[in-house]
Parts: C-alpha cells; sequence; structure tokens
C-alpha cells in the first residue's frame, strides 16, 4: 500500500499516531468533529487547549491525545468559506501543511486528518478535497516523515469525491507510489 489513502469512519476512533481536528481560533471545542473529538478525548484535552491561547487560521498546535487511541492531536482551524476570494484556498493548503510540517518535527509516522473546513465552514466538498489532495501529496513527495496519512471521511459521499479527485490526479503518477 502507498502513504496515502481515503477511508470512511469516525476519526475518533483512528488508530493513527496523530489525528487533526477542524478545530476554530479558540482551540476550546466546537460542533462536528471537533466536539466529538473533545467528547472521547475527555477533559484533560480542553485543559491542555486552554494552555495554547488559540491558534490562527492555517496554523496548527499540537497536543497529546489524552482517552483516544491517538497519541496527539493536532489542532487547526480551518478557513469559513466566504465565496473563494477571501484567500480560503491558501489558508486550507496551508492547514494541511503545518499540520504535517508540526508531525514530522515530533518524529509523528502516521496522521489522520478529517475533511476540515467542509463541514460548519462550509467550504465546497469538491474544491476542498483538490486543495487537500494537492496540499498531502506535495508534501508526501518531499518529506519522509509521517510515513502514513489517511483522510477519514465521515460519511461515503465525501469519500466518493475525495477518491475520484485522487483517481483523476494522481492514480498511476509518481505521488501514487510515493
Ligand atoms: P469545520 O468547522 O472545519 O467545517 P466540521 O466538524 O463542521 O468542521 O466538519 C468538518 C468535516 O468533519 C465534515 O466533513 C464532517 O462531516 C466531518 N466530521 C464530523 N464528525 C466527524 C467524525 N467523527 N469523524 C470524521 N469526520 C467527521
Amino acid at each position: 500500500m502507498g502513504r496515502f489513502s481515503i477511508l470512511v469512519g469516525d476519526i475518533t476512533q483512528s488508530d493513527a499516531e496523530a489525528i487533526v481536528n477542524a478545530a476554530n481560533e479558540s482551540l476550546l471545542g466546537g460542533s462536528g468533529v471537533d466536539g466529538a473529538i473533545h467528547r472521547a478525548a475527555g477533559p484533560e484535552l480542553l485543559a491542555e487547549c486552554r494552555t495554547l491561547h488559540g491558534c490562527p487560521t492555517g496554523q496548527a498546535k499540537l497536543t497529546k491525545g489524552y482517552q483516544l487511541k491517538a497519541r496527539y492531536v493536532l489542532h487547526t482551524p480551518g478557513p469559513v468559506w466566504q465565496g473563494g476570494e477571501h484567500d480560503e484556498a491558501a489558508l486550507l493548503a496551508s492547514c494541511y501543511r503545518s499540520c504535517l510540517q508540526l508531525a514530522e518535527e515530533n518524529g509523528i509516522q502516521s496522521v489522520d486528518f478529517p475533511c476540515i473546513s467542509t463541514g460548519v465552514f462550509g467550504y465546497p466538498a469538491a474544491q476542498a478535497a483538490s486543495v487537500s489532495l494537492r496540499a498531502i501529496m506535495d508534501f508526501l513527495r518531499d518529506h519522509d516523515t509521517p510515513q502514513q496519512v489517511r483522510v477519514v471521511c465521515h460519511t461515503e459521499e465525501a469519500a466518493k469525491v475525495l477518491r475520484q479527485m485522487y483517481n483523476f490526479w494522481f492514480a498511476g503518477t509518481k505521488a501514487d507510489r510515493l
């Protein structure tokens, strides 16, 4: 198997070394995947997040995973979709890159991402898929760590969009054989 894969599931059950939280700038929890991760990790996660004093959109911060199977959580606030002309694509790409960079700096070998910004933040799924795939594949091409990256989609529809895009742009290419 290659270094990259797309699956359907609940990221709070992930057995990756680190999972990514589609957070907001406060890092103090929220709805969607953020709420689910905080519920599954337990109150110690919120306590550690309080010490971080937030995080700007497009950047990332690392905490422990507490009650999660994942040892770490990479928290990254995605951009709120505002029509596409407010730097959304650059900020979303930066979320993926920042998480992967932080993983590399900490020697984390496997990372699971949710589809950042595609829920409450309203980023259209196909456009987000294209940005996320490009950012992840570019990073994997240039770095040996992390060894394994997965996107864990909450729904089959979301996975389908990503898989179609992946097959169109990357299947059979050098990136596919990373
Ligand atoms: P954002 O505010 O960044 O849009 P959301 O949590 O609202 O964050 O949604 C981001 C994505 O995470 C959506 O595609 C949503 O379907 C997905 N999601 C929600 N809960 C989970 C979960 N438990 N595991 C994986 N993905 C999830």
